[in-house]
Formats: C-alpha cells, structure tokens, sequence
C-alpha cells in the first residue's frame, strides 16, 4: 500500500481492533457507547480516533483501540450506529479476523424505547425491539409497539 495525499496512514497497533467504515461523523458517538474516554484515564494504550478520513471509498470515521476486545452488546451498538462498519481484529499487526457490523433482527436490553407511556419505562422489564427497516434504522417496541429511529434511538450504555 502506498501513501497518496489523501489517504494518510494511521499509526499500526499490534493488538487490538480497527472499527472501519464507519458512517462520517460517527466514530464520536460510538466512543461514546464504548466508553473509551473512561477507559483512556486507566490506560496506556493507544487510541486514535479519525473523522472525516478520506479514503478509497470515501469519507468514513474509524477507531483503531490497542488491547480491546468487542463484547457481543458493543458490537450491537456499533451496527446500530454504524450498519455495515468493518471490525479488524488485531494479533501482532496482522488482521486475524473481520466482522461485519450487521443490525441483529431483534435488539435486546440496551436500547430505550422513547414512548413515556411504555411499560418498559414504568417497570423493571428489559427492553425489546424487532427492526422495522434498515434504512433508516427503524425499531420497533415489543410492548407498546412504537416505531422509532434517528435520534430516537437512545443507548442504555
Ligand atoms: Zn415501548
């Protein structure tokens, strides 16, 4: 791979994960869910995040994370913000693996459903939601039935 003006190359870690190809602009909320401004405080290893990166594909955000691992709920959160975003998994410098951040079929308790009136709000019942479409990102509530997106969408985490 060469160096073009346009794409400039990103320090290499030796293990961890590279999320890619994630939507412009939101590399930030993803931070966010995973908490990586808490983490960073106790750690020592790298984090770089990149917004509104050129690349051969586009614009696209990406965070390379040193020593960090994706739970399964992570890796939910990062479809739902960023449908179709790569993750590289990093051994000694080398991807050993890489997945694909699709939106499971039905989004388990990390998500709220925004209707006040919804049981979820009132007791303790863990949230559930079916996707309606995928694009826009649509949910849907398994108690109260309101379909939401956008903004509405809002992480438990
Ligand atoms: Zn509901």
């Amino acid at each position: 791979m060469s160096d073009t003006p346009r794409t400039r190359k990103i320090a290499r870690i030796q293990n961890g994960i590279v999320i890619d190809h994630i939507r412009k602009g939101r590399a930030l909320t993803i931070a966010r869910l995973l908490k990586l401004g808490e983490l960073s405080q106790s750690w020592d290893d790298q984090v770089s995040i990149g917004i509104n990166h050129s690349s051969k594909i586009g614009i696209k955000d990406y965070i390379k994370i040193e020593n960090f691992e994706l739970s399964r709920i992570q890796l939910s959160c990062v479809a739902l913000v960023s449908p179709g975003a790569t993750i590289n998994i990093i051994r000694d410098t080398k991807v050993v693996e890489k997945l694909s951040a699709e939106v499971p079929d039905e989004i388990g308790d990390f998500v709220t459903c925004p209707d006040p009136y919804c049981i979820t709000n009132h007791e303790k019942i863990p949230c559930r939601f079916h996707v309606v479409a995928r694009e826009p990102l649509t949910l849907g509530c398994h108690y109260c039935e309101l379909e939401f997106y956008d903004k509405l969408i809002v992480f438990k985490l």
